[in-house]
C-alpha cells in the first residue's frame, strides 16, 4: 500500500483576514481552549484543509511499517523512504532481518542517524515477532509495546495507519508542538499529551487527527516561522509566536 499524497492546503485565511500584526492583550473572559464547539471547529477546518491524509511512510505491510517508523525517529520521512526500498529488496522478510545480527544491519540504515540503535530495534524486533508471535506484527498495544524499541508512538502508527484500530493518538514532533500551540494541552511529555488529547479529541477522529497535524506541521505550522497568514486555523489559534495575527496571543500556548 503506497499511502498518502497529501492534499494541498487550503490558504482561506490569508484571503478573509484583515491585514494585521501581532496583537496581544488580555484574553477573553470565560476562554475555554478544550470547548467542544472549538475543538469541533479545529477538526472541521483540518477536514477541509487536508481531506485524505496519511501515513507518508511508504509501506506494503505491517512489519515494513514497523521498520520504516523506527528508523523515521530523529529523521525525516522522506529520508526513511529513501532508504526502505532497497533494504525491503534486500530483506524481503521479518524472517530475513531476524538472521541479522544489529551490526550486519547498520550500513543500510545508516544515513537514518542513530542507526547503531535503530539497527538493535529492528533487528530485536523482528527475532521476537519470529519467536513470540508466528512472524507477524501484533495488532495489539500490549504485544506491541513489548517489542524492542517500540514505544507509544511507533505503537499508535501501526495500529492506526496499517490495522486501522484507534488505540490512541500518535504523539510525534508535529502533534506535539502543534498541540500546545492550539492549547489542546498544556503538558510536555508526549504520553501526558497524547492522554489529553485522547481526552479530547473523539476517538473516530483519532488515527486523521495525528496524520492532519503532521502533514499541518510540516506544510504551514512548521516550528521556527509557521505560515499563519495562510493557515485556515488563525483566528482559533492563539499560539504565542504566531508570525501573523488577528486574534490576541497567549503567552504559555507555545511549542
Ligand atoms: S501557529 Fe500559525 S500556522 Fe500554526 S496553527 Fe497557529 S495560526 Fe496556524
Amino acid at each position: 500500500m503506497r499511502t498518502g499524497t497529501p492534499a494541498r492546503p487550503r490558504s482561506a485565511a490569508s484571503a478573509a483576514a484583515p491585514k494585521g500584526g501581532k496583537k496581544t492583550g488580555k484574553r477573553a473572559s470565560g476562554y475555554n481552549p478544550l470547548a467542544p464547539d472549538r475543538i469541533a471547529e479545529i477538526l472541521k477546518r483540518l477536514d477541509q484543509m487536508y481531506p485524505e491524509v496519511t501515513c507518508a511512510l511508504t509501506h506494503s505491510s505491517a512489519w515494513e511499517l514497523l521498520v520504516a517508523t523506527i528508523l523515521s525517529a530523529q529523521s525525516t520521512d522522506a529520508n526513511v523512504n529513501r532508504v526502505t526500498p532497497e533494504l525491503f529488496r534486500k530483506y524481503p522478510t521479518v524472517q530475513a532481518f531476524a538472521a541479522l545480527t544489529p551490526e550486519q544491519l547498520q550500513p543500510d540504515v545508516r544515513s537514518t542517524g542513530f542507526f547503531r540503535n535503530k539497527s538493535k530495534s529492528v533487528v530485536g524486533a523482528a527475532k521476537k515477532i519470529v519467536a513470540d508471535f508466528g512472524g507477524r506484527v501484533p495488532d495489539d498495544m500490549e504485544k506491541l509495546l513489548s517489542l524492542p524499541g517500540v514505544a507509544r508512538k511507533t505503537a499508535n502508527v501501526v495500529l492506526g495507519t496499517w490495522f486501522k484500530k484507534a488505540e490512541g493518538v500518535v504523539v510525534d514532533t508535529h502533534v506535539h508542538r502543534i498541540s500546545r500551540r492550539l492549547e489542546l494541552t498544556t503538558n510536555n511529555d508526549p504520553q501526558k499529551i497524547e492522554q489529553d488529547l485522547m481526552r479530547v479529541i473523539p476517538r473516530e477522529k483519532w488515527i486523521l487527527f495525528s496524520h492532519q497535524i503532521i502533514w499541518h506541521g510540516r506544510k504551514l505550522c512548521i516550528a521556527r516561522k509557521p505560515k499563519c497568514v495562510d493557515c485556515s486555523l488563525e483566528n482559533l489559534c492563539h499560539a504565542a509566536d504566531k508570525t501573523w495575527s488577528t486574534v490576541e496571543m497567549h503567552k504559555n500556548a507555545k511549542a
